[in-house]
């Protein structure tokens, strides 16, 4: 069954003291496995909230999301958690790397405690190449530049060999230089991996570069553009 990723009639409320903000509102999306797919609007507009909800870090207040025909939010803790470790990375705008671990301990600690069936340091190996920070493995996040330390942040997401990878404004912190280099990381991981990305931005230019692009304002969709067809 392809990995496909549907939300239906999505919303999210957020009661703070006695008062209620409703930022995502009759949310309905359908994502193809190995879509490259952005996400642009203004701030405020709910796509973090979005991107929260779909990898399952916060629960919707009603609707649904489906993937792979099974609704996810009828599974427990245990489950969701087994979820995630099996179909999704993330990415974020601040890169949260471990500032304690080296390059190489911070790929890997997704794996931390868990048993996996594939040699988990050859599979790291792989990725420091193909992010392009060999020589790198053993030096700490603070010894990076930005667009290195995204970079890890981007092998750490995909040690797993997630079916979708939700990186939210990843290029937020970088230069235009360092952006580039990151789009066109996720780019190739999306060709080579075959996995799915939901790529939220501020960028039109590299909104406009992925198979199709999504706008959001005040917590609804006000847009969705077909733009190319999964290469897959
Ligand atoms: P975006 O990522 O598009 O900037 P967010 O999803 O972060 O938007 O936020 C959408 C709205 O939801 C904002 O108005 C924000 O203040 C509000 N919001 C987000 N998280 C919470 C929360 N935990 N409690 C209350 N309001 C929140
Ligand atoms: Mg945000």
């Amino acid at each position: 069954m392809s990995s496909n990723f549907v939300c239906k009639n999505l919303s999210k409320i957020f009661s703070t003291d006695g008062v209620t903000v409703s930022v995502l509102s009759q949310i309905d999306l359908n994502f193809k496995a190995g879509e490259f797919i952005s996400i642009i609007g203004p701030s405020g507009s709910g796509k973090s909230t979005l991107l929260s909800i779909l990898g399952t870090l916060d629960n919707p207040s009603n609707g649904d999301v489906i993937f792979e025909g099974q609704n996810i939010f009828t599974l427990n803790a245990k489950e969701l958690s087994d979820f995630r470790f099996q179909n999704i990375g993330f990415i974020f705008q601040q890169f949260h790397l471990i500032p304690t671990l080296s390059v190489l301990e911070n790929i890997l600690s997704p794996l931390f405690g868990r048993k996996v069936t594939y040699n988990k340091y050859k599979r790291a190996e792989l990725l420091i190449e193909s992010v392009g920070l060999k020589g790198k493995e053993n030096s700490l996040p603070s010894q990076l530049s930005g667009g290195q330390q995204q970079r890890v942040a981007v092998a750490r997401a995909l040690i797993n060999e997630p079916k979708w990878l939700l990186a939210d404004e990843p290029t937020g912190n970088l230069d235009t230089d360092n952006s580039e280099m990151i789009f066109n990381l996720l780019e190739k991981l999306n060709l080579e991996k075959k996995c799915g990305v939901l790529f939220v931005t501020h960028d039109p230019i590299l909104a406009n570069r992925a198979h199709k692009k999504i706008e959001m304002k005040d917590g609804e969709i006000i847009r969705v553009e077909k733009i190319g067809e999964v290469y897959a």
